[in-house]
């Protein structure tokens, strides 16, 4: 850590607050390379079902530890989510409440993205559920992109910023708010500019940190592994991003990495491409490039306090005390990784 260019970190263990484990196959495939990096993970509910209450989400917190390899059986923690729908009641926020290891809900806004099709069409008819989380202080996750169809697909995380997020922040003035996969400068904007309180935070991932949308039509080519949601945004906003993890003081923004696996076919098919960039098997590395290209001195302590410590204090959890080490040198990325089982799931 002392050298400009070290040949090795060593970080505390970091922890991911948005990642996509999927279920069967995909959650044996995927699990142990999350937890070869990551102490605490928190779990995207968005199964078919939905994963939609405690009692879901114990279940797949189970499934979950049986695919946890025994090296990492005493430092991989899956933290659960509850996948906000039009029936989610109060009495389920509280049975999640009471369950220790439901920390979250998540709003997807409906068709917005993968399995999204539960989702909400309009935040309003859950007002009493947002106050039911606000009481038990459990987290709003937020995909924050309107919903509304007639909004252009890369102005709905703006439409969101501009016309949802401050009424619900106001509306809820004790709810802590995680923007999740922040993409725009809009976005980054509002997590800067609110008030002092650090209830309202962002998640930012490792490919909208690298990659702008000309990445997803590079020689002249569509490039489905690169396609998520939300899309890809424009030069001008990944350097916003960027600009915000580097130069984050206050400890608003933190390491979500929305790796989100689909096997092959839903991503090269005739089908069209599902959205989600599988980044888990590699996710530090690509944040320590990140970090590195552009946090200046003191860059290694700038990418502890985003992947390690600026989340578990957003979520009221210590920071982790084991530690793991990155050692510079060419990692290949598979374009496929093999599914647990067969068949084949997508790089990124
Ligand atoms: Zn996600």
């Amino acid at each position: 850590m002392a050298s400009a260019a070290p040949d090795r970190i060593t970080l505390r263990r970091p922890d991911d607050w948005h990642i996509h484990l999927r279920d069967g196959p995909l959650l044996e495939t995927v699990t142990p390379l999350a937890a070869a990096q990551f102490g605490r993970v928190i779990v995207m509910p968005n199964l078919t079902p939905p994963v939609a209450t405690a009692a879901d989400a114990a279940a797949y917190r189970e499934r979950i530890l049986a695919a946890v390899p025994p090296s990492a059986a005493g430092t991989f923690t899956p933290l659960m989510t509850l996948y906000l729908t039009p029936q989610t009641s109060v009495a389920d926020v509280e049975a999640a409440a009471a369950s220790p290891h439901v920390v979250a809900c998540k709003l997807y806004p409906a068709g917005a993205t993968t399995n999204s099709a539960s989702g909400v069409r309009s935040i309003d008819g859950l007002w009493p559920v947002f106050g039911a989380m606000q009481a038990a202080d459990l987290v709003l996750c937020v995909h924050g992109e309107c919903a509304d169809p007639a909004v252009d697909v890369f102005d709905r995380e703006s439409a969101f910023v501009r016309d949802d997020l401050p009424r619900l922040v106001a509306a809820f003035p004790r709810l802590r708010v995680v923007l999740e996969h922040v993409s725009t400068a809009d976005g980054v904007a509002a997590v800067v500019n609110q008030p002092a309180d650090g209830r309202l935070a962002a998640t930012v991932t490792a490919h909208h940190l690298l990659y702008s949308r000309a990445a997803l039509f590079a020689g002249g080519r569509l490039r489905p592994h690169l396609f998520c949601a939300p899309v890809l945004k424009a030069e001008a906003h990944r350097a916003s991003l960027v600009e915000a993890v580097v130069g984050d003081t206050r400890g608003r923004f933190f390491l979500g990495s929305d790796s989100a696996p689909h096997v092959r076919a839903s991503k090269v098919g005739e089908g069209g491409a599902a959205a989600g960039v599988y980044s888990g098997r590699d996710a530090l590395g690509l944040y320590a490039e990140v970090f590195e290209d552009a946090g200046g001195g003191g860059w290694v302590a700038k990418l502890e306090a985003f992947a390690s410590v600026n989340g578990a204090t957003f979520y009221g959890l210590p920071p982790a005390t084991e530690t793991v080490t990155l050692v510079r040198g060419a990692h290949p990325v598979p374009a496929v990784v093999e599914v647990v089982g067969g068949g084949g799931g997508t790089g990124g």
